[in-house]
């Protein structure tokens, strides 16, 4: 496995993988590597091709400081378990790199906006997208794996692709989930023992009205969930809202549809989606 930091040496790898006709799979990440991110290269793996996995925590998509010097940061621990994959390449830029004239970021996707994510994190999606955009010029893919876990994201990154129509397959990954039925993810590391308890017990409230939603759209199961968590401590919760999985759209069945939510435990932001259908 090759870790990569410098932006002409991956240049020089893509070309020479270009010259030798072989495919680029690429998987971004912001390290912290947990099982949702290996299914991303276990999927990369049913295709042809080099599996390269970026680990890069973009500075431009934190719309809070604390948040950024919180972000867990294991890197020694990811090369480790990256080595045991199939994965042939890392690339881990440093910021002065991806961006020599200071951290910046372009507003380029409009559609999928001010709703969800975009309402409560201003500018982290134009963060998302100048990385990504960023990233695809450097590592030229054929294919990119990105996780349903961050379904706001996915809709955005496949909008940028057809925008700029490049020639890139995305492929969409389900989420990986713990026991509680909550997707896994990087910030949940940082959880102390008091706060995975508190954690588990949102999950249960969450998979209990999951339940009758599956069953039976309505209005009034999204406000149980939403008292309930407030009620059992959670004062933060950005959104509770079922939406359309094509568009995004508010829903008010449970075709085509998914129940999004996001809510804090502490300082510990939590995001998941859940299919209805
Ligand atoms: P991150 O390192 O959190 O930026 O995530 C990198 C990629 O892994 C993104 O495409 C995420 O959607 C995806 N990902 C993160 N958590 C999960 C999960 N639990 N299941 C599947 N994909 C995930």
């Amino acid at each position: 496995m090759k870790i990569v930091k410098n932006l002409s040496e991956i240049s020089e790898i893509v070309s020479d993988l270009y010259k030798s006709q072989k495919k680029i799979n690429f998987i971004p990440t912001m390290g912290n590597i947990h099982p949702g991110h290996l299914s991303l290269i276990t999927e990369a793996n049913k295709f042809e091709g080099t599996n390269i996995v970026s680990i890069f925590i973009n500075p431009a998509q934190f719309n809070d400081e604390d948040d950024f010097m919180n972000y867990p940061k294991t890197f020694e621990k990811d090369l480790e378990i990256l080595s045991k994959t199939s994965c042939k390449i890392i690339f881990t830029p440093d910021k002065e790199a991806i961006y020599p004239k200071g951290i910046n970021s372009d507003k380029t996707v409009f559609k999928y906006r001010n709703i969800l994510c975009d309402l409560f994190r201003v500018g982290h999606f134009d963060g998302v997208t100048t990385i990504v955009e960023i990233l695809f010029n450097l590592i030229k893919p054929s294919r990119v794996f990105f996780g349903e876990k961050d379904f706001q994201q996915l809709k955005i990154i496949e909008q940028l692709i057809f925008q700029n129509q490049l020639k890139i397959n995305l492929i969409k990954c389900p989420s990986i989930r713990d026991l509680s039925g909550m997707s896994l993810s990087s910030r949940y590391s940082s959880f102390t023992r008091d706060q995975q308890i508190k954690f588990a017990q949102c999950a249960s409230i969450i998979k209990s009205h999951l339940i009758n939603l599956k069953k039976n759209f309505n209005q009034k199961i999204l406000d149980n969930i939403q008292d309930e968590l407030k009620n059992f401590g959670i004062s933060k919760i950005d959104y509770c809202e079922v939406r359309d999985d094509n568009d995004l759209s508010l829903s008010m069945t449970k075709k085509r549809s998914r129940l999004f939510v996001a809510f804090y435990i502490n300082t510990i932001r939590v995001i998941d989606n859940f299919i209805l259908y």
